[in-house]
């Protein structure tokens, strides 16, 4: 993103003509010029010094909603942003203009019979989840948002969560998307493609080129997606079972290895930490048995239907660990993730799509961590594998830098080891309203960044317009393609500008 979006204060405007044509199609109430409203959507939870107000927010009801907003849009050359639940710096619109508030276009319908799942994109993928508990069934893909991420957002980031070890991203589940253009089209992919047939929606290639995986990481530019049609699988609680084992600061080839070791036998979940992230739950008593010399935490997530299957994994789980020198930690596993063995006990609510144990709400390490130090900043990036070191290295080096590798800042790793690569989170707590953890923060992310980026970091969504043109440059003739794609597609570029282009 260019500086001159945190600088400027130029607007657009929308005339209040546009206002009442848009009130016409979306009726009154879902139509907002209010400044508080206005004021509540300007902000990026991630990111929060930039600031840019719409000019208006709206909020569709129906796919046919969004393709007419889109139309008018393209009509009047106003810019246009679609936002799901919180937003992390992508869904700021950063030129003013039209804001769609997804989160009201919710509609899940499920069709257990194909084992596939039809959601609106404002659907949030925690309800989506839950709905499908309904019928022992899941997308085997639980981010630690719950309910704050739309489903759209977790395809066009596209998110990872426990259960991407074995599936991949959510992307990769996804069989077909329906997308609004600003011409007012509304066009089906995939399995959404054969919808209208007496088949209907069970496979991702219908025949001819598919496009679905074009509408990845698109972060509202070329057109809004309205619909997603995902595979399930079956799943009940009672088949997940977990374990911890942790390493010293000195293995870390050996955990390395070990971690690609367990990808390679499609682990359910593998999640790699380091002892930063450990710490406020060392200091709140939540884990007693912690050796002082634990540096590197790896939390598994075991999935068999039936308990000879499940013991096969945790077996294979031990035998990687004993051969790379890794130390099973039981207690850390029922206190930081959840049961070695499903029993009721644990379930905090029957109502939860996925255990969720003690990985997501109120009482877990983000709660914890937070409460502990302050506000967070992350990066979020996919790497290979035979990289851990190298990236875990660079991170250390940078935060000793500028000084935030200590307890008050909490630098820790949170990732995510998923199948076809190595996604890593790494995160600085900071006082958002000290100039000094400001600037250290600042730092940070400006020294960090650079080395990944050439070497060829893919960026998980949410912070991509952060990292500067060369992370799509790096692409070449494609990124080139994409644009005259887009000129084909969004000739007034109204869709997000300022993020991809
Ligand atoms: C507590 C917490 C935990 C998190 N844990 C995880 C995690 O486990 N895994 C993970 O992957 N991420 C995680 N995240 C990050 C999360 O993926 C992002 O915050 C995500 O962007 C949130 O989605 P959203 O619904 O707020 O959408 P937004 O942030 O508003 O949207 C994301 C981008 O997609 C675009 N977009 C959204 N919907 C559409 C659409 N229908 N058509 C076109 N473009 C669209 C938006 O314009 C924006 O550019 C976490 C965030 C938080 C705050």
């Amino acid at each position: 993103m260019s500086l001159k979006y945190l600088q400027s204060s130029r607007k657009l405007g929308v005339s209040p003509e546009i206002i009442e044509r848009l009130k016409s199609v979306l009726g009154e109430e879902n139509v907002s010029t209010d400044w508080t409203e206005r004021f509540m959507y300007a902000r990026s939870l991630a990111w929060p010094f930039l600031m840019k107000y719409p000019d208006v927010v709206v909020r569709p009801h129906t796919p046919m909603d969004v393709a007419q907003i889109l139309r008018i849009a393209n009509r009047e050359k106003i810019p246009v942003v679609a936002k799901g639940g919180i937003g992390e710096g992508a869904s700021v619109p950063l030129e003013g203009g039209i804001l769609i508030d997804l989160t009201t276009l919710n509609k899940i319908d499920i069709h257990p019979e194909d084992k596939v799942v039809v959601v609106e994109a404002g659907a949030s993928w925690h309800q989506m989840l839950a709905e499908l508990r309904k019928y022992d069934l899941t997308v085997p893909i639980w981010p630690t948002y719950e309910s704050a991420a739309v489903a759209s957002a977790a395809f066009v980031n596209p998110s990872h969560g426990y259960g991407s070890t074995r599936y991949g991203v959510v992307a990769d589940l996804c069989i077909g998307v329906e997308v609004a253009f600003p011409n007012g089209e509304l066009l089906r992919t995939g399995a959404l493609a054969n919808e209208e047939t007496e088949f209907g929606v069970f496979y991702r290639y219908p025949n001819g080129p598919e496009f679905t995986g074009l509408f990845t990481q698109i972060e509202s530019n070329f057109g809004v997606i309205t619909r997603l049609a995902f595979k399930t699988i079956d799943f009940k609680k009672e088949w997940l079972a977990c374990q911890y084992f942790t390493f010293r600061r000195d293995q870390i080839d050996e955990c390395g290895k070990a971690i690609f070791s367990l990808v390679r036998h499609e682990i359910f979940d593998v999640h790699f930490n380091d002892r930063w992230w450990v710490l406020p739950a060392i200091w709140e008593g939540v884990v007693k048995e912690m050796p002082e010399d634990a540096w590197f935490h790896i939390s598994i997530i075991n999935f068999g239907r039936t308990d000879a299957e499940l013991r096969a994994q945790e077996e294979i789980c031990r035998m990687v660990m004993n051969k790379y020198g890794g130390k099973e930690n039981i207690e850390a596993a029922e206190r930081l993730v959840g049961p070695t063995r499903w029993t009721p006990t644990y379930e905090k609510s029957n109502t939860e799509p996925w255990p969720a144990w003690n990985l997501v709400g109120h009482d877990s390490w983000g709660s914890r961590n937070t409460r502990n130090s302050g506000m967070w900043l992350t990066t979020s990036q996919h790497f290979p594998y035979r990289f851990f070191k190298e990236v875990y290295e660079h991170h250390e080096k940078i935060a000793k830098e500028v000084g935030i590798w200590n307890e008050r800042y909490l630098p820790w790793h949170d990732s995510f080891a998923c199948r076809d690569s190595f996604k890593t989170e790494t995160f600085v707590m900071y006082n958002p309203y000290d100039p000094e953890d400001l600037s250290k923060v600042g730092e940070y992310y400006i020294k960090f960044f650079p080395k990944i980026v050439k070497m060829g970091a893919s960026f998980h969504g949410l912070t991509i317009q952060f990292h500067g043109r060369e992370a799509m440059e790096k692409l070449g003739p494609l990124y080139e393609w994409m644009k005259k794609l887009r000129d084909q597609i969004d000739p007034n570029h109204i869709m997000n500008p300022g993020t991809l282009f």
